[in-house]
């Protein structure tokens, strides 16, 4: 049997078959520019066949029948019918303060979602649209929800709790969430197991670092602070994202730069981040990098406030966790940037966090540790994989469900 992951945005809808039992990539793709012109849809299967084509595909639901189609083809296919597929995870942004694990998707669930629309307008309706796809064209089959922000569920209110007045939080749900829970949960497991220590013995500060970036306290397999608040605004320097900041800067720029707030958020989640401090017209840090290396100083600086940011956590987190065991480093800057880990690291050496500069220099797309032997804490790279996280989460709970029955 098989587990279909689909992960639905607003112009485009990303899908995954894992085998059940291995839970190895059989199939996956993407729909994208959907409802807009030049739809392309991309496939891949584990028989060696790639393609893409381009044909429109008007909505969500248009685009789960093209995905079927597709797994079920006689030639480019991988099962021979839908009933093949025990499950379908759904990767869900934000599950508010209700959704603490995943959940098979009920009606109620469903309504939870959209409850939460307001905190992740971009996000959830287009998950919910995912959902009722599946519920059209794969009925009968169980679907479940993966929350991006359910591992962070486990905060302390002295750390989600913003410095507002009470009723904000008690009223509007004013408070920190935290994202890439499933990313931070994953690699987590994936350390613990891959350094044969029990997650429960373990704390972990672990740095997904992307185009969006997060850091997490993970003490004894538990959440317990997370650089993401509200939304994922906060916290580090990302891509285009300004990360924290003092929100005096807004009235400043409303009064004095004469900004609405739509142009506010636009400046804060599009312009800014590495994009904004360096000023080469690339969020890419390959591109910064480049650039920096080329003598460009701006883009020397934008790498050094990034990366400080990276570190200012790493410190904090260890503090909230009275010591730290490992950190980790994940997604495309956290497995691919050797400069990045080493100036995040720098200079922490008596405290025990000391990097091996040829181990930090290899590029092998595996869980490596990367620590020196003069140093008590273990520094590790962790490809992160969500497709898969979240359809591990699937099979648990479909095994949970069953031997409850
Ligand atoms: P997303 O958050 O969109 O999933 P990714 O996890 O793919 O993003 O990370 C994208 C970032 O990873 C980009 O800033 C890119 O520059 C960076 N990146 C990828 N490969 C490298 C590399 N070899 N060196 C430095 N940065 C890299």
């Amino acid at each position: 049997m098989y587990i279909l992951i689909i992960n639905a945005g607003s112009s485009s809808v990303k899908f995954t078959l894992f085998s059940k039992e291995t839970v190895e990539v059989i199939a996956g793709g993407l729909v994208e520019r959907i409802g807009i012109r030049g739809t392309t849809t991309h496939y891949r299967n584990n028989k060696g066949n790639d393609l893409s084509d381009e044909a429109r595909v008007a909505d969500t639901r248009e685009a789960v029948s093209r995905i079927i189609e597709l797994l079920t083809d006689p030639e480019y296919g991988v099962i021979q019918s839908k009933r093949q597929i025990a499950a379908i995870g759904h990767r869900v942004v934000h599950g508010g303060e209700k959704m603490k694990f995943a959940k098979l998707v009920t009606e109620k669930v469903k309504a939870t979602i959209q409850d939460c629309y307001e905190l992740a307008p971009l996000h959830n309706p287009p998950n919910i649209e995912g959902i009722n796809a599946c519920e059209v064209h794969l009925p009968n089959i169980p679907q479940v929800a993966v929350f991006d922000t359910a591992f962070h569920n486990s905060l302390p209110d002295y750390a989600y709790l913003y410095g507002l007045p009470y009723h904000l939080y008690a009223e509007d749900k004013i408070r920190r969430y935290g994202f890439h829970g499933t990313s931070h949960q994953y690699v987590c497991q994936t350390t613990a197991a891959f350094i044969n220590v029990p997650l429960t013995e373990l704390k972990i500060v672990s740095c997904h670092l992307g185009n969006g970036c997060s850091i997490t306290a993970v003490n004894r397999g538990q959440s317990i602070d997370t650089s993401m608040g509200f939304t994922p605004l906060e916290g580090l320097i990302m891509g285009t994202r300004c990360g924290d900041l003092d929100p005096a800067i807004v009235f400043y720029l409303m009064k004095h730069k004469k900004l609405d707030p739509e142009k506010v958020n636009r400046l804060l989640n599009k312009q800014s981040g590495l994009l904004g401090l360096a000023g080469i017209e690339s969020s890419d840090l390959r591109d910064i990098i480049s650039a920096m290396a080329q003598g460009n100083t701006q883009a020397e600086t934008a790498i050094k406030v990034f990366a400080y940011r990276i570190k200012k956590y790493i410190g904090a987190y260890t503090f909230a966790m009275g010591g730290v065991d490992a950190i980790v480093f994940t997604a495309g800057i956290g497995e691919n940037s050797p400069l990045i880990r080493e100036m995040a690291c720098r200079g922490l050496e008596d405290l025990g966090i000391v990097i091996h500069p040829e181990k930090n220099a290899g590029r092998e797309k595996i869980c490596r540790e990367i620590q020196d032997n003069a140093g008590k804490v273990k520094i590790l790279v962790v490809p992160t994989d969500e497709e898969k996280a979240i359809a591990l989460q699937v099979i648990e709970l479909l095994a949970t469900e069953t031997s409850e029955q």
